[in-house]
């Protein structure tokens, strides 16, 4: 075949591929080095979008000021990537840039990522997709827990845990503008801290902090969740999986247990 007829063909199927990226996570020019003694440098460029979908029953009038700040807030808090020892991995061939899927090593490994977030906002289900991520604004959060000091607390916020939907209260939201960044890093996998002496922390979650900072280990944990597998980093350009994020979103807004409160005829 004619070369120009191949780099034409080439050229279109690079653009397809672009095109049909999207999700959660898109990330692009993805490098990886490695050291020779167990270090690994992976680098790229990702964009993290995160979907606000309001079902507020009358409006959220400060929902894109609180957008604006949730959407600084998380690029200041991925800014610089992250570094994760211990890693036990497939062992990497630099000469091939292939892991060898026969051979393990324990590698730490350097996130050098340059972020860019996007907080953007949405008005119906059909505008999620599959492996989007979304923070959901209810009226209310009936649910209740215990900390482990035995004390009853109330929820501003709301998630099962990692790849599932976030949900935060409007009012919630208000009161404290970084819970819906809070609730967002719980679904990159993140945990709640209840310990009294980690009030300063963006993941202690019982009200009265005194501060909203992450650790160089929430850090890593969040850059090891956002690659997702590592060979990942050998694609040319890379979108994070299905999380069934739709359907997730119906059965946890639809659990009695959880008490939400919100317009359904919006929940469309
Ligand atoms: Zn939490």
């Amino acid at each position: 075949m004619n070369i120009d007829i191949i780099n034409t063909l080439r050229a279109k199927l690079d653009v397809l591929q672009n095109q049909t990226l999207s999700g959660g996570i898109v990330a692009r020019n993805l490098h990886i080095s490695d050291n020779g003694s167990g270090e690994l440098t992976l680098s790229g460029d990702i964009t993290i979008t995160l979907k606000v979908l309001d079902l507020t029953t009358n409006g959220a009038p400060k929902l894109s000021s609180l957008m604006t700040f949730t959407q600084q807030v998380i690029t200041s808090k991925l800014r610089g990537g992250g570094y994760k020892g211990g890693i036990s991995y497939f062992k990497y061939n630099a000469a091939k840039n292939k892991f060898d899927f026969h051979n393990n090593q324990t590698y730490s490994v350097r996130y050098n990522f340059n972020f860019n977030i996007n907080v953007q906002q949405i008005n119906m289900l059909s505008q999620l997709k599959r492996n989007d991520f979304v923070l959901a604004v209810v009226d209310s959060i009936g649910h209740q827990f215990t900390d482990q000091y035995g004390r009853r607390q109330a929820s501003r916020g709301l998630t099962k845990g990692q790849s599932w939907p976030a949900i935060v209260s409007y009012n919630g939201w208000i009161k404290d503008k970084n819970i819906g960044v809070h609730e967002f890093f719980h679904t990159l996998g993140l945990d709640d801290i209840e310990d009294n002496s980690k009030k300063n922390r963006l993941m202690y979650h019982l009200g009265n902090n005194t501060g909203y900072s992450i650790s160089d280990l929430e850090r890593g944990d969040l850059m090891e969740y956002i690659l997702g597998d590592i060979n990942n980093i050998l694609k040319k350009n890379y979108s994070n999986a299905n999380i069934e994020t739709d359907s997730r979103l119906k059965t946890f807004l639809n659990n009695p247990t959880n008490g939400f409160k919100y317009n359904k005829a919006k929940f469309r």
